[in-house]
């Protein structure tokens, strides 16, 4: 069953596997076969730009899940999420906090690079409404098949998207949310907003360890 869902899914049009991914992981298709079809999604234009889809990493299931906005250009270059300078901040808060990454599922609700050219360097641009959007329901099928006991949101960009377009994370940030999307769901800010918060680079860092303590103990205290 399984297979046959996998093989649909892979001849779904480029433009329609994020809405395929969605059913086909309900059907018990692997992330291995959804990693796959999200290789050739042309659900939006981000695509053409990037150099390759980066999709989830971690063990599946797993207690953690963390969402964060999209790849960078480390990330581009490498195919895997949370590698660049904003992942070692992630790495280094996440050993502070308590929590092992080895069990963490790490992921963006984006999943291509959206950059404009500086000179030599590609900048990160911010996806747009639409974008997030059309690539929603990869994200969706990530937390499907994950089933995370906690999940954080890392910025605007992924808890706009998973909770509400509205949300504010620094009024909400480091409690839980109470949402149906895992038993424990927390916002916070994105790891690369520490690389720029300048003189209060060290105050910053501090209240992401202090949210994600939160997560920790309540991972300690609930999940097996
Ligand atoms: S950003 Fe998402 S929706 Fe857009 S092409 Fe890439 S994988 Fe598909």
């Amino acid at each position: 069953m399984a297979s046959s869902q996998a093989a649909t899914l892979l001849a779904a049009l480029p433009e329609q596997r994020p809405v395929a991914a969605l059913d086909a992981a309900v059907h018990g298709v692997p992330l291995g076969a959804i990693r796959e079809a999200a290789e050739g999604c042309r659900a939006c234009d981000l695509w053409a730009r990037a150099t390759q889809t980066v999709f989830g990493s971690g063990p599946v299931p797993a207690p953690l899940m963390l969402v964060g906005e999209q790849p960078g250009d480390r990330e581009d270059l490498d195919g895997q999420p949370f590698v660049g300078p904003a992942g070692r901040i992630l790495d280094r808060a996440l050993d502070d906090a308590g929590i092992d990454r080895e069990r963490a599922f790490v992921t963006n609700v984006v999943k291509h690079f959206k950059w404009r050219p500086s000179g030599k360097r590609r900048l990160h641009e911010r996806p747009n409404r639409e974008e997030v959007g059309a690539c929603l329901p990869w994200v969706e099928t990530e937390l499907a098949l994950v089933q995370p006991q906690a999940l954080v949101l890392l910025g605007a960009t992924a808890a706009q998207a998973l909770v509400d377009p509205t949300f504010s994370v620094m009024r909400n940030r480091g409690r839980p949310l109470g949402l149906d999307l895992a038993p424990f769901v927390m916002a916070t800010v994105h790891p690369s907003s520490i690389l720029r918060a300048g003189e209060r680079r060290e105050s910053a860092y501090a209240a992401l360890v202090a949210d994600l303590r939160v997560a920790a103990a309540w991972l300690r205290e609930h999940a097996a």
